[in-house]
């Protein structure tokens, strides 16, 4: 018996190759009817045996295509037929496609990599292969809707075996909009350290210069990369002196993840990270420690090839590379050709550059895999610009984040448009990117803000850039912000304990916060809790310098800091409170907790002292340290962990034991105010958020803590918990607001 099936699919279903999908699948069930783009995905009618359309409809997520996203699906059966004879796919109007979702960039599919190493392929070791399923998009987009001509493939018309090939729906490049081949595409070529473009093979060339030792700039998907061995530490070294990065970590290319094993473990749930479409660099345990002149900690982030060009310029011969953004201390990653060439002369000895412009920025995503899933220290290629999609309408509001990890949401509906990560706004260039940003958001989502949202902290560039924009602004207190962000993230609302930590945030009274319990909701909170405030002699010189810290942390307690350089200098600005502001921040009390355990007297970038005091930690101790949890609102009182630390040091106890015993206090203290919280208000959900929370030794152990105390955790899947996170908050916050 015949039936007619309504079909409506919500999510990224446009310019995925969903319809050609859906043909080919309709056609096998032997169903007629149509498809259609609507506002939110796509409709379909379809009619045929009961049966065969129930099987459609399982077939529809299972097979879909990689770039699909199907958040939703409404169907209905009825008996009324149409009596459709073929399956069409109908046209659709403009309006329709304005509302289309961008894809991410996706990296290259298993198809195209068959054909980009078959001989007898016509784009055999073509750089530029891409077809439905991968390949570049949100970085070439310029405007929607998404056609070729509106992204930066404009410049290159096809060919007729291209055209053929784009207009046939039975071909993998159906609409395709970035296809190409070597006749009518982008071409790579090669330039010497001098800029001079050197006839031959420019992939073979680039080749050549790494593997005697060259530094090279690789243009790749979202910007340009400096590529060189991992295993020459002198080069590395080099690398670093070139592009005056002191200490941060370096990420690795690695060609497969047999490769990435030598270096690193890799769990089967880490390797589906590694091989997944997104590609981000993965951070993974070393297999033993040592290669600090690639990254200090115990981590190494690794990612695999993910555009073909990567792939051509791997090989047996070359199983692993360094690859770090282009760019020079805290400028934007770099990706014109141009820029390039005039600001890498001396820092890149050649440049593998392709004639495929760039439209947007988007550097590589950094995550840990928490629970077989993404748990993100960076969203951004692979990622943007996919919308979180909340189970509500939301205002439309541009929320603009934080400064040093900037980034912005924009919402739309039931939509959340997180941008990519833009990096630290006090440099110029950095600010200026973010503004355009914003820009190129509103135009390519359609949404016009009636109301802006930023942090409460008034120097913060976010804070000025908002309001320049003369709209309605909406001012949130860091915490909050993180607090909500973690909420947002997962769905919640009503009220929860939030666990907020990080380096530091401008409290409601004025004072540097970071140790926060916070309790409330998108509509407002309470501070219920924070740990004891730590006077940071010198001010923000204490960030990088944090023997400081350790220095007020001993005298805090009772004990002498004498042995400290400078100590006279810090106690005098203690005893006079001149230059001397307090912090709650959980960072500082880490930062400082590494001066005393002699990891480190300074630092060169924020959040370093914890970063290395977690690298240091022994795995498998469980012991913890005295301390007290008093008042109202509850202080973590240190002052008697601190005396333990400096006693067992004094011991002899390895710095491994107690930074271990001490991050074990701090996971019991957590738990213990989250009682504390849940005893006083009845609620048991507890987020957890803010940077303090890249702590993979505490993310490791405290939601099963709390877990096991009968406490609902959530922590952050779809954002990054640090500060990149905020303006996921900030938006709720404001649309709360908004509503009241
Ligand atoms: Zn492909
Ligand atoms: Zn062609
Ligand atoms: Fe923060």
């Amino acid at each position: 018996m015949k039936e007619r099936l309504s079909l409506r699919i919500h999510g990224i279903v446009q310019g995925v190759g969903f319809r050609p999908f859906v043909h080919k699948l309709v056609r096998n069930y032997g169903l007629h009817g149509y498809i259609r783009n609507c506002s939110s995905g796509v409709e379909m009618e379809l009619e045929g045996e009961r049966e065969k359309l129930e099987e459609l409809l399982r077939a529809l997520p299972e097979k879909a295509p990689s770039l699909a996203l199907i958040q939703d699906m409404e169907h209905s059966f009825s008996r009324e037929l149409q009596g459709f004879e073929s399956f069409e796919i109908m046209r659709s109007s403009r309006e329709e496609l304005n509302n289309t979702l961008v894809s991410p960039d996706i990296c290259i599919c298993d198809d195209c990599l068959r054909e980009l190493r078959d001989r007898s392929d016509r784009r055999y070791g073509y750089p530029f292969i891409n077809c439905t399923n991968c390949g570049p998009r949100f970085t070439i987009i310029k405007d929607l809707p998404y056609d070729r001509a509106k992204t930066s493939m404009d410049v290159f018309p096809m060919c007729p075996d291209c055209e053929r090939e784009y207009g046939d729906i039975e071909n993998r490049r159906y609409h395709a909009q970035p296809d190409c081949c070597d006749k009518c595409g982008p071409r790579v070529f090669y330039l010497d350290g001098e800029g001079k473009e050197l006839w031959g093979d420019g992939i073979q060339l680039a080749r050549e210069r790494l593997k005697k030792g060259g530094i090279v700039a690789v243009k790749g998907l979202g910007g340009i990369h400096l590529a060189c061995r991992w295993d020459d530490e002198r080069l590395v070294r080099e690398l670093r002196r070139r592009k005056q990065r002191d200490e941060k970590p370096f990420a690795l290319m690695c060609r497969d993840v047999e490769c990435a094993r030598k270096l690193c473990l890799v769990s089967p749930a880490e390797e589906k990270l590694l091989e997944s479409c997104q590609r981000p660099i993965v951070l993974l345990r070393k297999k033993e420690p040592g290669l600090e002149y690639l990254s200090e900690n115990g981590y190494l982030g690794l990612m695999l090839p993910y555009t073909p060009l990567h792939y051509l310029l791997m090989g047996e011969d070359i199983p692993m590379l360094v690859m770090t953004s282009a760019n020079l201390s805290d400028t934007p990653i770099m990706y014109k050709n141009s820029e390039a060439l005039r600001d890498l002369r001396g820092i890149a000895d050649g440049f593998l550059l392709h004639d495929r412009e760039i439209q947007t920025r988007c550097d590589d995503s950094l995550c840990w895999e928490l629970e077989g899933k993404e748990y993100f220290a960076r969203r951004s290629r692979g990622y943007v610009p996919y919308p979180l999609t909340m189970r509500r309408e939301l205002k439309s509001i541009l929320a603009c984040g934080a400064e040093q990890k900037a980034s912005f949401c924009l919402s739309r509906g039931n939509y959340i448009f997180q941008s990519q990560h833009i990096g630290d706004l006090k440099n110029m260039e950095t600010l200026e990117n973010y503004r355009q940003q914003t820009e190129h958001f509103k135009k390519l989502f359609d949404i016009e803000p009636e109301a802006a949202a930023c942090d409460m902290h008034p120097d913060y560039l976010s804070t000025a850039f908002a309001e320049s924009l003369g709209i309605p602004l909406i001012k949130v207190q860091h915490h909050h912000a993180h607090m909500c962000s973690c909420m947002a993230d997962n769905s919640l609302e009503g009220e929860v304990i939030g666990l907020a930590w990080d380096g530091t945030g401008l409290g409601l009274d004025g004072t540097a916060w970071g140790g926060e319990c916070l309790i409330g909701g998108y509509g407002g909170f309470e501070r219920f809790g924070h740990i004891l405030p730590l006077a940071m002699p010198g001010g923000d010189r204490a960030v990088k310098e944090i023997d400081r810290l350790a220095f007020s942390l001993l005298e805090a307690s009772g004990l002498d800091g004498s042995q400290i350089a400078g100590a006279g200098i810090y106690r005098k600005m203690l005893e006079t409170g001149l230059n001397c502001p307090l912090s709650s921040g959980m960072g500082r009390l880490f930062d400082g907790a590494a001066a005393l355990l002699g990891i480190r007297s300074q630092c060169s970038y924020e959040g370093q002292g914890a970063v290395l005091l977690e690298a240091a930690a022994a795995q498998e101790e469980e012991g913890l340290y005295p301390y007290r949890l008093e008042g109202r609102p509850l202080v973590f009182d240190w002052r008697e962990m601190i005396r333990a630390m400096v006693r067992e040091l004094e011991e002899g106890q390895g710095a491994g034991l107690v930074a271990a015993r001490f991050m074990n206090t701090l996971v019991d203290m957590a738990a213990e105010t989250a009682e504390a919280a849940r005893r006083e208000t009845g609620l048991d959900r507890v987020c957890l958020s803010g940077g303090s929370f890249q702590n993979m030794y505490i993310m490791r152990r405290l939601p099963e803590r709390l877990r096991a105390r009968g406490f609902r955790v959530y922590r952050h899947r779809r954002v990054s918990c640090n500060d990149e996170g905020l303006a996921l908050g900030q938006l709720m916050i404001a649309d709360a607001r908004l509503r009241s």
